[in-house]
């Protein structure tokens, strides 16, 4: 058979290539076309695969092989991992577990025990994408912002390294990937106020070996760091007064961090500022270095090569953390190697690997914040009413969620197309003339409206989101095909040999023919999924695994559902069972219980600053104006103040509310309860 032959072959390229080369796991990075080592498959992050005997022919046979379910029904967002017939994957709340590959019996799991007060500092839900592989051992970050190996084949801790400053609302939810021996790690945080670095650690020791810190130390002091040098000379220039002393200016490495064995470069994705307001962080002035940029780092030191940014004095959340692969692409006569990236600001760059140099910038959606990238100076051509500076309110694609978030793409060399799950939601800045930061709690310097009884903002016509897998040919510019999906909160997306395009669309797995887009198969997943499928062979079976789960940054429109990993392979006769009903809240009845004589005016400020991140009106959080909690004192004090369901991640807020403050708080959640009509769909979805 074709598909086994070939596979038997590369089996034996494999064993050459291990045995010929003596530079650890690296030469095993993608050589096994049946493996899945590292979170984009191989170093370039194109996700991929060669293996074909899933194909537009056969796809329709494919059936569940196995599944299993987790003990979390928060976001679930990774990225599994296959090696030598164990698959890898971790869960929400930084859970990490084992499986037989082939038969999905558990080998072993291992929880780092997070406490539930850290998901306070987790923007986006308490989210993890995946692990990273190095020499028998499996390295993940955890939301309380530690870095862990295992042994990979016991599940026993080796080391466990705190790479934040706890004193400060760190997370991490990125995958790690480990180049030449060391681990590399991001982290998130810049809504609360944190300043972003990425750091490399010794995969057998767990010792720092390097830090890169993408925004200037606030205190003007050096951090006797690799990035000390090149800060000084091209970052703290494009930085003025304002409130980054105190946030520490944000741009933060949360997802992005890409390798190139051919220029031997790192590349890694730079994050929003901190407040996003550029006039109250930096006073409207300068660029604001590195933010919402990529940086090409040498892999051994640290030390900066290039960079390239994305978003100049950037306003909007529109970090530069998105997907960052490379590739051969064919571009003017020659083959050149690229790096590609669609970050959230709606553009599509193809860079130059060595150097940086811009190729292309080009929109994938609509952007109204600029009208085009100015290829003479890499410089994006802003639209007069792109900013909120002076008063005004400026509204236009995309918002803080950006036209593409975390979910990863796929490119298929084959078709030279790239597939984004992209999305359009409408974006509302205006200027917080009372800005103040406050360390627990959102810090973007964007005024945010909450409804209460002596404020009843206008209604403003609101635009539905919508979601689309694109897919883009990043040589001709444009986009080849497009897919309506049924959310804008789209899959992460898989690419294969067998000419296929996988991605988890609502409620099911979906392939589509890669060259034209046509849908050939879907499969009924019972519940939402969000991460992006893999692929793996074992014993000439060609097998897909999907994360599936809801959550992330915006999940008010799908109700939480205990995790499941699910495996298919063609053939497979397994049945998902059902899934439990979960009962919808009803309406209060306010007739019954204790109403508040509280001032909601007052309430609804603290449920504007503190309460609605989270608290969006939908089902994956409790909709608040209907939780019964809200109908007595002494039950709402005991969760907001007491924390009763801090292990749940609803934490404390005794620090930040009075009795009296919890009280107007209560009574402007029965206002609500009592007048709030139901939210309009635009207004679901918060930004990463
Ligand atoms: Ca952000």
């Amino acid at each position: 058979m074709k598909v086994q032959g070939w596979m038997a072959a590369a089996g034996l390229a494999v064993a050459m290539l291990v045995a010929g080369c003596g530079s650890g796991d690296g030469a095993k990075v993608g050589a096994d076309p049946g493996e899945w080592r590292t979170y984009g498959r191989t170093y370039d992050e194109q996700r991929f695969s060669p293996l074909n005997q899933v194909n537009r022919e056969t796809v329709g046979k494919l059936g569940v092989a196995w599944w299993a379910e987790f003990d979390t029904d928060r976001g679930q967002e990774a990225t599994p991992l296959v090696a030598d017939g164990v698959i890898y994957t971790t869960t929400a709340w930084s859970k990490i577990h084992a499986f037989d590959a082939r038969t999905g019996a558990k080998l072993w799991s291992y929880d780092p025990k997070v406490p539930g007060q850290s998901g306070l500092n987790a923007c986006c839900d308490v989210v993890n994408r995946g692990a990273a592989l190095w020499d028998g051992k499996v390295f993940f970050g955890t939301i309380d912002g530690r870095l862990i190996a295992l042994d990979a084949k016991t599940g026993k801790p080796v080391w466990d390294v705190q790479t934040t400053d706890r004193s400060r609302p760190y997370t991490i939810t990125g995958a790690p990937r480990v180049v030449k021996g060391k681990v590399l790690i991001g982290n998130g945080g810049a809504e609360y106020g944190v300043r972003g670095y990425v750091s490399a650690y010794d995969a057998a020791t767990g010792k720092l070996a390097w830090r890169f810190y993408t925004a200037p130390n606030p205190t003007g002091a050096a951090d006797g760091a690799v990035s000390d040098k090149i800060l000084k000379e091209k970052a703290v220039g494009t930085w003025s007064d304002g409130a980054w002393k105190q946030t520490g200016g944000g741009g933060t490495v949360w997802d992005a961090i890409t390798y190139d064995p051919k220029t031997d470069l790192v590349y890694v994705g730079v994050g929003n500022g901190s407040p996003w307001n550029h006039k109250i962080r930096s006073g409207g002035k300068g660029d604001n270095l590195f933010l919402s940029s990529i940086v090409a780092l040498k892999p051994d030191t640290g030390d900066y090569v290039w960079h390239y940014q994305t978003t100049p004095a950037e306003s909007w959340d529109y970090t530069a953390t998105q997907h960052i692969m490379v590739a051969d692409l064919p571009i003017g006569g020659a083959t050149r190697r690229v790096v590609m990236q669609a970050p959230k600001n709606g553009f599509f760059y193809v860079l130059d690997a060595a150097t940086g140099k811009l190729i292309s910038g080009d929109k994938y959606i609509p952007a109204g914040w600029a009208e085009r990238i100015d290829l003479a100076t890499g410089r994006p051509v802003e639209t007069p009413a792109a900013r909120y500076n002076e008063g005004a309110v400026a509204r236009h694609l995309p918002n803080g969620l950006g036209g593409h978030n975390w979910q990863p793409m796929a490119f298929s060399p084959k078709t030279g197309l790239v597939y984004i799950p992209s999305l359009q939601m409408h974006g509302r800045y205006e200027d917080d003339p009372n800005f103040q930061y406050r360390s627990a709690f959102w810090n973007t310097g964007v005024r945010r409206i909450v409804a209460a009884p002596s404020n009843k903002p206008g209604t403003e016509p609101s635009i539905p989101p919508t979601g689309e897998l694109l897919a883009w040919d990043p040589v001709a510019k444009t986009t080849r095909w497009k897919v309506a999906l049924p959310s804008f909160w789209t899959g992460g997306v898989l690419a294969t040999d067998g000419g296929l395009v996988f991605q988890a669309s609502g409620k099911q797995l979906v392939a589509y023919d890669a060259q034209t887009g046509a849908r050939v198969w879907a499969y009924e997943l019972g519940a939402a999924a969000i991460a992006p499928p893999i692929t793996y062979a074992l014993d000439g079976e060609q097998h897909l695994a999907l994360m599936v789960g809801y959550g992330g940054a915006s999940a008010s429109d799908q109700p939480r559902r205990p995790g499941r990993l699910v495996v298919f392979k063609l053939g497979g006769t397994g049945k998902l069972p059902p899934y439990a009903e979960v009962a919808a809240l009803d309406p209060l009845d306010l007739t019954q219980g204790e109403l508040s004589a509280g001032d909601p005016d007052k309430g609804a400020a603290h449920f504007s600053a503190m309460c609605a991140v989270c608290h969006r009106g939908g089902k994956f959080y409790p909709d608040l104006a209907r939780s019964p909690v809200i109908l007595s004192r002494a039950a709402f004090e005991s969760v907001v103040l007491d924390g009763a369901l801090a292990q749940n991640g609803m934490a404390s807020f005794r620090k930040h509310l009075t009795p009296a403050a919890a009280e107007d708080l209560r009574a402007f959640l029965i206002w609500q309860a009592r007048t709030a009509p139901p939210p309009p769909p635009g207004a679901k979805g918060h930004p990463q």
